[in-house]
């Protein structure tokens, strides 16, 4: 059985609870991964004094040297793409075909940053002053806590730690506890392209201990967390009151507007894909289908049609349509979401049950599930699921949707299926969102541009493209008199 440690200045080290927790392939309780380590709060604690000692001599190297060794990383990946992928099936059960599309996002984003690290610098501006250069430079914050979540085990983890190693920060990484192969992965390739030790530290074990241990911990200048806003909220509340940096991107409850003059077999298809790949388990996923009545039962039929079509299976298997969600505890929650909306009186048009029997009898399935009749105020309209169902609301206007569409905590995505461009303009406008989708799905996110949500969902950072570097810096402004002669300056 695989042993999977903690990484702590450079070297790979049992955590001191003596404790080992068991990763277990979701599509099959008898196929156990690996053994996980459960570090303390003292470990995470070594990882920061790790880090603290690393700051300096890794902040010094130039930002072209620090990202030859993130093209390393990206090198070394490259040539594991296919075993990184299937890890990653077996460990968090999306299908092989998602989990390689993840791994490449995560190349692009390591990627991006190396480019970035031949970029990375500040501005000229013109002087009141003769005589003087003003410029700005951006400079590391110190040492960063990284604090993922499970449903992108590899993507996010890439899009937090090579902007963050690229500026010149130090970095303690803490993955969740239901997917620790996959930092264990990544962190070896960077072990692999030469990362000093220090530099990058990997602590396994609860969030509530070692990632608390992580956010309390006073050297540590700048926390960027993902994951739900439960966890996300309190955890913002004690950074921020040490005037740490921190960021949280939480959940989302992503609308597709449909108005009556949509291609209906394109939004079809782009719902369903939003819906119910990665079984719904992505924080963009479409959860809501807000719809013009007049076209609402042909788009309905459409959509439940596609998605009995759906095929539910081990991950592994090619023809597998949809994975199983993460663990027992999601399971609960899916149905539980599942209740909850036939209790509210929604109308359940497909799905609704877990599926047990036969090959799915050792794993954590469900039937893509679909509810229609559903109003704003049921809470299948309102609260994130974060699993494969998907609730149909019809409107009778434009307005009505985009009030419909923006009536709730979340403002991740959204997207919108029509043909008039005057309103998908005007939705563009007013959709209460960080990113807006047109005749698209409501998922996805391309490496050289902002990702991140409004309202409930983030906390006003944007993360991926420059925004990450500019999260992982702070400028600093230097006025230069060149002659060094002046004695009357304006002084404001
Ligand atoms: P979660 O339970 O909040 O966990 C996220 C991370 O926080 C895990 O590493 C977890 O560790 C850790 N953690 C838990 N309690 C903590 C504490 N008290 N202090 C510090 N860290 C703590 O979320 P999840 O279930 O893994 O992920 C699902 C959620 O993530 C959904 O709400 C989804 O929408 C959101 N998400 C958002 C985005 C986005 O960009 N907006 C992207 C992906 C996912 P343990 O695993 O050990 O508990």
């Amino acid at each position: 059985m695989e042993k999977l440690n903690c990484f702590i200045d450079g070297a790979w080290v049992e955590g001191t609870a003596g404790k080992w927790t068991r990763d277990v392939n979701p599509a099959d309780s008898d196929d156990v991964i690996a053994e996980a380590t459960v570090a303390t709060r003292d470990d995470a604690v070594r990882a920061v004094e790790a880090a603290s000692r690393a700051y300096g001599a890794w902040r010094a190297k130039t930002a072209p040297e620090r990202a030859r060794i993130l093209a390393r990383v990206s090198e070394l990946a490259k040539a594991r793409i296919d075993a990184l992928a299937a890890i990653m099936t077996r460990e968090e059960g999306k299908t092989l075909r998602e989990a390689r599309g993840e791994i490449l996002k995560g190349l692009n984003l390591i990627d991006f940053y190396v480019g970035e690290g031949w970029r990375l610098g500040g501005k000229t501006t013109p002087s009141e002053m003769p005589s003087t250069f003003t410029y700005t430079i951006r400079q590391p914050l110190g040492v960063a806590a990284l604090i993922t979540p499970w449903n992108f085990p590899w993507a996010i983890p890439c899009w937090k730690v090579a902007p963050a190693l690229v500026a010149g920060n130090t970095v303690i990484l803490k993955p969740a506890s239901a997917t620790p192969k996959m930092a264990v992965e990544l962190v070896r390739l960077f072990e692999e392209a030469g990362l000093p030790p220090g530099v990058l530290n990997l602590v396994l074990g609860s969030g509530g201990t070692v990632g608390d241990a992580l956010v309390t911990h006073k050297a540590v200048r700048a926390v960027s967390f993902t994951g739900s806003n439960d966890v996300g909220t309190k955890l913002h509340a004690v950074a921020t009151a040490r005037q740490a940096r921190c960021t949280c991107e939480m959940g989302g409850k992503n609308p597709a507007v449909v108005l009556a003059d949509a291609d209906l077999a394109l939004a079809t298809e782009g719902i369903v894909q939003g819906a119910f790949g990665s079984t719904g388990q992505r924080c963009t996923a479409t959860s809501r289908v807000v719809v013009d009545r007049r076209v609402a039962r042909e788009l309905t039929d459409r959509l439940v049609e596609r998605t009995r079509a759906l095929k539910v299976g081990n991950g592994a298997h090619p023809t597998t349509d949809i994975g199983p969600v993460v663990d027992d505890a999601q399971l609960k929650t899916v149905l539980h979401y599942i209740g909850v909306a036939k209790e509210d009186g929604a109308k359940l048009l497909q799905g609704g049950t877990r599926l047990a029997d036969g090959s799915h009898a050792k794993g954590h399935f469900v039937a893509p599930t679909i509810f229609g009749d559903v109003t704003p105020s049921m809470r299948i309209a309102r609260e994130e699921v974060f699993g494969p169902v998907l609730a149909i609301l019809a409107v009778d206007s434009f307005d009505e949707a985009v009030s419909v569409a923006n009536a709730v905590d979340y403002g991740l995505t959204s997207a919108i299926y029509a043909s008039d461009p005057g309103a998908i303009m005007r939705f563009i406008e007013r959709s209460e969102v960080g990113i807006v989708h047109v005749n698209s799905p409501t998922v996805g996110g391309e490496a050289q541009l902002p990702f991140g949500g409004s309202k409930a969902t983030g906390t006003g950072w944007r993360e991926m493209s420059e925004e990450g570097i500019h999260f992982f810096t702070e400028p600093k402004t230097v006025y230069f008199d060149y002659t060094g002669t002046k004695r009357d300056t304006n002084i404001y």
